[in-house]
């Protein structure tokens, strides 16, 4: 598998086992167990019989042989990049489920970060044919591309520090307004978090999650909010440091992102997940990767919203 970096904001992780490296501190990721191989997470069947209508976007990917996705490579559970190269996840497999349909192998996939704020951007530059990257479908963005799905629904919550007692929930921002809470730029939690806060300066924004989680670590920020899968990952991987605290408080339908009007690619994703849920194949993309974090719940694909 191949991956690209279109900005590169590697940020320090943690491990669940913890490896000291000397000095510099370079980190370890694990996400979930420590299988990391293929057989553990390749939930993708190939489908090389398929066929598709000349000129479509699928038959053009079918006949290349080859795909760009875009990701995330800092999410645990559902796009990360180890030192293996290779990103894991329920967002990478979800991508390895859509190019298999099209005959595409995984090794043939090449995988770039696309950071929140880049996403719609990278679809409408062709620098990917898909994004799959924990990614709210929402009408603004549906300005600029056209969603397939939803395939998933998470929600925002509120991580803080373990040895937290005063912040429970989304409304401790108003009650004390010293108080620091960190998302990432051009995501839906950077917005929605604005209502409960007492002044706009509390929120801190930084282009990827476990920059975030590093302010949270130093004490720079007294929270972190976005998705609560996103979340869960980051305290299974924060080695006790982190907990997840109060009720999600607002809904967040994972899209596939594709060029604005592809009606088409995005019927094929739709129909592709959709078989992808009857023959087993989503459910064990989930188990093998964010399904593997304490907490989670197996998913049912949702019903798709009609592609425009
Ligand atoms: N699902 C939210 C969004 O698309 C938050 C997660 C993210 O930033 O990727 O904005």
């Amino acid at each position: 598998m191949k991956t690209s970096i279109l900005r590169t904001p590697r940020a320090r992780r943690t491990v669940k086992v913890a490896a000291v490296v000397a000095a510099g501190v370079l980190a370890l990721t694990a996400c979930g167990d420590s299988d990391s191989d293929d057989s553990d997470t390749g939930s993708a069947e190939v489908n090389d019989d398929a066929t598709f209508e000349a000129g479509t976007t699928m038959a053009t990917l079918q006949e290349a042989g080859k795909i760009t996705i875009g990701t995330k490579f800092d999410q645990p559970g559902f796009g990360l990049k180890g030192l293996s190269g290779d990103p894991e996840g329920f967002d990478v497999e979800i991508g390895k489920i859509i190019a298999g349909g099209l005959g595409i192998e995984g090794d043939d996939i090449t995988w770039v970060e696309t950071p929140s704020a880049v996403r719609e951007t990278v679809i409408e530059d062709g620098d990917v044919s898909l994004v799959a990257a924990t990614y709210t479908i929402n009408d603004e963005r549906k300005e600029r591309i056209t969603f397939a799905g939803p395939y998933y629904v998470a929600g925002q919550q509120i991580m803080v520090r373990s040895d937290d007692t005063a912040i429970t929930g989304p409304d401790a921002f108003k009650a004390d307004s010293k108080l620091k809470v960190c998302s990432v730029a051009g995501s839906t939690p950077a917005d929605n978090i604005g209502e409960y806060l007492a002044s706009p300066g509390q929120l801190v924004t930084f282009d990827v999650y476990s920059k975030c989680a590093d302010a949270l670590r130093n004490n720079q920020v007294d929270a972190v909010t976005t998705d609560n899968v996103i979340l869960l990952g980051l305290v299974g991987d924060s080695d006790g440091a982190f907990k997840v605290v109060g009720d999600t408080f607002t809904e967040e339908p994972y899209g596939i992102g594709v060029k604005k009007g592809d009606v088409e690619f995005c019927n094929y994703i739709v129909d592709t997940l959709k078989k992808a849920s009857e023959d087993g194949s989503y459910e064990k993309a989930w188990t093998s990767t964010a399904g593997k974090v304490e907490g989670s719940e197996v998913p049912t694909l949702p019903t798709a919203d009609a592609c425009a």
